[in-house]
């Protein structure tokens, strides 16, 4: 499988190469060159497999150039081992024909365990037949450093390096990450904001020269391809679980950089019947807005109580921008760079064909709330507030109540008390037994001032692996 830039002017690279890059060199993103599809009659099949088993179906044609097929096999075992529900990715019946897939049963407690669980596998894998290291350095405000670390940790070949912006990211969320120890695990705490941290990353991949020259770069944030890969997986299981391919099912996806819900359009495009998905955003709603009025433009960071859906700009966005138009690179290359100058418009062509498939909605903080006591109220079942904005937005979507819808439950509520609290209830929602002891673990992190130099610096001195 060959893996091109939406912006047309990168080289094609193979599986192996698309895992241990980020950007293309173009500044576009990487998809498959032709996705594989599955016929009905495979699909239906996959109803025997359980959730490694299907993994490996689903994943084999996207790497099976690169990863022999017993080695896939020993690795989605052993990923999805790590999940603390046998089913891996459970669904909940929570009202008439609306169900609750809950991606939360990871050592994290988030969807992104998925992915990432798999991802430190996969990059290990590779790096110990090149007999290469690497250094992977990321950003977080929440739960993508904790699920990175876990990812990561046993990985000899890597080193990780999570910056997070010190005492600005939640008691619980820190120490999911500073807890985890191990001489290749590294926590940052950066003496300024998120952004900070981010442009920090940013200027590290555009002059790598504070590395030793022997260790590269790789990025683990949601453009990397091996992400969306993993999480095309659970649109299957939940599908065929609910009568597919023969029952079209309609899914509702927590959106922020268009990640997670772009997975499930991947999973349209490979011959799942999906009869719409649902981008729910909360007041951050840079998507919403491009599907009500054609406009993409950024507006100020509005601090919610879902703060990993806290997003300015979906980055993974422009891959489906791609395939509206009709995978020219150089119209996708244009449309970003005038982007970066300012708003854009989209033609009534290319929003006409985002509409056949996608609906948008856009979830306050009071509706999330809401949506928490209301279904709590309903069956007793207690959803995390991202995962309310998708019930939320599946409730408020106007689909003909013949078909099933499935919310993405993105994250435990146990990670964040004070939007239940605000909901007005008061269940004390245990963290599960292999975290519950999180807040007498010691901490292990760094605290480094804000400047370039001194993360730099820090990295290049401490690199383990
Ligand atoms: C990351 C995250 C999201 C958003 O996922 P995207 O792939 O960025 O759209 C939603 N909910 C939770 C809990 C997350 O951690």
């Amino acid at each position: 499988m060959k893996y091109i830039s939406t912006r047309g002017q990168a080289p094609a690279l193979n599986f192996e190469q698309v895992l241990l890059t980020g950007l293309a060199a173009d500044g576009g993103l990487y998809v498959p060159e032709t996705l594989p599809t599955f016929s009905a009659e495979e699909i239906t099949a996959m109803a025997a497999l359980d959730y490694p088993q299907l993994a490996q179906k689903i994943i084999t044609p996207f790497v099976q150039d690169c990863i022999p097929a017993d080695d896939l096999q020993a690795i989605v075992q052993e990923t999805y081992a790590e999940f603390r529900h046998n089913a891996v990715a459970p669904m909940v019946q929570i009202a008439a024909n609306q169900w609750v897939l809950e991606l939360f049963h990871g050592p994290t407690l988030a969807f992104k365990d998925f992915a990432l669980q798999l991802l430190g596998r996969l990059l290990d894998h590779v790096l110990e037949r090149k007999h290469q290291k690497v250094v992977i350095m990321g950003a977080t405000s929440g739960d993508t450093g904790s699920a990175a670390i876990e990812g990561c940790k046993r990985c000899k070949n890597i080193d990780i390096f999570i910056l997070h912006p010190h005492q600005r990211v939640s008691d619980v969320q820190r120490r999911q990450m500073t807890t985890v120890t191990g001489d290749n695990i590294h926590n940052l705490a950066v003496e300024g904001n998120f952004d900070d941290c981010q442009a920090m990353l940013k200027a590290s991949f555009a002059d790598k020269s504070f590395l030793p020259q022997d260790r590269s770069l790789v990025a683990v944030n949601s453009i990397n391809w091996a992400r969306i890969m993993a999480q095309i997986v659970y649109y299957f299981y939940a599908a065929v679980a609910l009568g597919g391919p023969f029952r079209p099912i309609a899914f509702s996806v927590p959106t922020g950089n268009f990640g997670d819900i772009f997975a499930g359009y991947l999973a349209r495009q490979m011959g799942l019947p999906i009869e719409r998905l649902i981008i729910a955003t909360n007041r951050n709603d840079v998507l919403h807005r491009v599907m009500t009025t054609s406009t993409y433009g950024r507006q100020p960071l509005a601090h919610t109580l879902s703060p990993s859906m806290d997003i300015t700009v979906s980055s993974n966005f422009e891959r489906l921008l791609f395939d509206l138009y009709d995978r020219d690179g150089a119209v996708i290359a244009d449309l970003m760079q005038r982007f970066d100058e300012g708003d854009i418009n989209f033609s009534d062509t290319v929003m006409a064909k985002a509409h056949a498939l996608f609906t948008s909605v856009h979830v306050s903080d009071e509706e999330t709330c809401r949506q928490i006591a209301s279904t709590w109220a309903g069956c007793e079942y207690l959803l995390d507030p991202h995962s309310a904005i998708g019930v939320k937005a599946a409730l408020g979507s106007g689909l003909p109540p013949e078909v099933p819808v499935v919310s993405l439950a993105t994250a435990h509520p146990a990670k964040f008390p004070d939007a239940i609290k605000s909901a007005g209830l008061d269940n004390e929602v245990a963290l599960p037994p292999h975290l519950s002891d999180l807040l007498e673990r010691s901490e292990r992190f760094e605290v480094l001032p804000n400047e370039l130099s001194a993360v730099q610096d820090f990295i290049a001195t401490n690199i383990n692996a």
